[in-house]
C-alpha cells in the first residue's frame, strides 16, 4: 500500500496525541512506538503497533518514511534530534524560543548531508502561531503585534512550583487579561507591560506541616517564571488537584493591528484564537499534518532543516491541488 508510514519517538503526551492523530488520517499508518523505556512498561492506546527500544530504531529506515519526535524540548530533542535526523525524514515540536536557531543548524548539518527532511519547530506556539504572525507582519507592514496565552496550563510554570520546598503538587494556568484583549481588539494598540498582559494563577498542594505563607511569597517572588505578573495561589488538597486540574488545556490570541490609506486612516486588524480543551493533543494533530508534507518536500528533493516557513500550505493537506482550488480557494 501507498500509506505514509509513520514511527513515534517518545510516548508521552504529545506521544499518545501522534498515535491517536494517525487514525484520523487514513493515508497514514503507524509503524512501531520508540521508547527509551522498557517496552513492556509502555502500554499504547491502539494497540495496533509494536512498542521498541529506541536502540532498534536504525533497523527500520526502510519501514518508516517519517519520525514524529515527541520528547521534551529542554533535555530530549537537541539530543535525539540531530541524531535521527542523519537517519530519517523527522518531524518535532522543539518550543524553546529562544534556542530555535541552535537547534535549526544542528538539524540543518544532520539532515542535509544525509539527503534528510527536518520540519522542526511545529506545533501552535511556535507553529501556526509563528505563521500567523508572519503572515500578519507581512499584509500590514505598519502595525504592531500582540501574542497573548492562556487560559491554559503552563508546563515550565508548573514544574518550578513543584520544586518550591515544602510543595507537593501543584499545576498553574496562564490567564490574559480580558481588558488588555478588549485594547487590542479596539485598535488602541496599547503598550502593555508583562503584567498587564497575563496573570498567573497556581494551585498548590502543600506537603502536611508546610509553612504556606512562605510557599505563597517563594512563588510570587520567583524571578523569571513569576516576579513579573500578579500571581495568586491557592491551596487545595491533592484530591481536589486530580478531581479538577488533571486536564492540558491552552490557548492563545494571536493581533496585528495595523493601518493603511494614504493618511493611515484605516485601522484594519487581524485575529488568531485557539481555545483547546487538550495542548498535547492539538500540538500531536499539526505534527502529523506536517509528517506528510515532510514526506512530500523529501520525495522532490527539498532536503534539511525546515520551519514551518518553508513548507508550501497545500503540502500538509491529503488532498490534490485540484480539489483543494475547487473546494477551498
Ligand atoms: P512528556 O509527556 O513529558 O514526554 C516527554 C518524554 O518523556 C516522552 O517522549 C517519553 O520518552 C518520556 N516519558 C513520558 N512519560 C513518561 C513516564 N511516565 N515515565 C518516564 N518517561 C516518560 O512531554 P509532552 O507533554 O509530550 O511534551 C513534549 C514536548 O512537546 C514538550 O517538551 C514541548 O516542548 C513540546 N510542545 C510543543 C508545543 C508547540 O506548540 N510547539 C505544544 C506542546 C508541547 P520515552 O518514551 O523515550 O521514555
Amino acid at each position: 500500500n501507498h500509506k505514509i508510514k509513520v514511527g513515534i519517538v517518545g510516548y508521552g503526551n504529545v506521544g499518545r496525541g501522534v498515535e491517536v492523530a494517525l487514525g484520523q488520517n487514513p493515508d497514514m499508518e503507524l509503524v512501531a512506538v520508540f521508547t527509551r523505556r522498557k517496552p513492556e512498561t509502555v502500554n499504547i492506546q491502539t494497540k495496533v503497533a509494536k512498542v521498541v527500544p529506541i536502540n532498534e530504531l536504525e533497523a527500520y529506515q526502510e519501514a518508516i518514511d517519517v519520525l514524529i519526535l515527541c520528547g521534551g524540548s529542554a533535555t530530549d530533542l537537541p539530543v535525539q534530534g540531530p541524531e535521527l535526523a542523519k537517519l530519517f525524514n523527522t518531524i518535532d515540536s522543539f518550543d524553546t524560543h529562544a534556542r530555535i536557531p541552535e537547534y535549526f543548524s544542528n538539524m540543518q548539518a544532520a539532515a542535509a548531508d544525509a539527503g534528510k527532511t527536518s520540519i522542526i519547530s511545529v506545533g501552535w506556539d511556535p507553529g501556526l502561531f509563528s505563521m500567523v504572525r508572519m503572515m500578519s507582519g507581512a499584509f500590514l507592514p505598519k502595525g504592531e503585534d500582540y501574542t497573548f496565552w492562556g487560559k491554559g496550563v503552563s508546563q515550565g510554570h508548573s514544574d518550578a512550583i513543584r520544586r518550591v520546598a515544602g510543595v507537593k503538587n501543584g499545576i498553574q494556568y496562564t490567564i490574559p487579561m480580558e481588558e488588555a484583549i478588549e485594547a487590542v481588539r479596539k485598535g488602541e494598540n496599547p503598550k502593555l507591560t508583562t503584567r498587564q498582559k497575563h496573570l498567573r494563577e497556581c494551585f498548590v498542594v502543600a506537603e502536611e506541616g508546610a509553612d504556606q505563607a512562605e510557599i505563597e511569597s517563594t512563588i510570587k517572588n520567583m524571578p523569571n517564571y513569576f516576579s513579573d505578573y500578579d500571581t495568586i495561589v491557592h491551596f487545595i488538597t491533592e484530591e481536589e488537584l486530580k478531581a479538577k486540574h488533571d486536564k492540558m488545556p491552552h490557548g492563545g490570541f494571536v493581533f496585528r493591528s495595523g493601518v493603511t490609506g494614504m493618511q493611515e486612516e484605516h485601522q484594519q486588524i487581524i485575529e488568531f484564537s485557539l481555545k483547546l480543551d487538550s495542548n498535547p493533543e492539538f500540538t500531536a494533530q499539526v505534527l502529523v499534518a506536517y509528517a506528510r508534507a515532510a514526506v512530500r518536500m523529501n520525495r522532490e528533493g527539498q532536503v534539511g532543516a525546515k520551519t514551518v516557513f518553508d513548507v508550501p500550505l497545500a503540502y500538509l493537506s491529503p488532498l490534490s491541488s485540484a480539489e483543494l482550488m475547487k473546494t477551498l480557494l
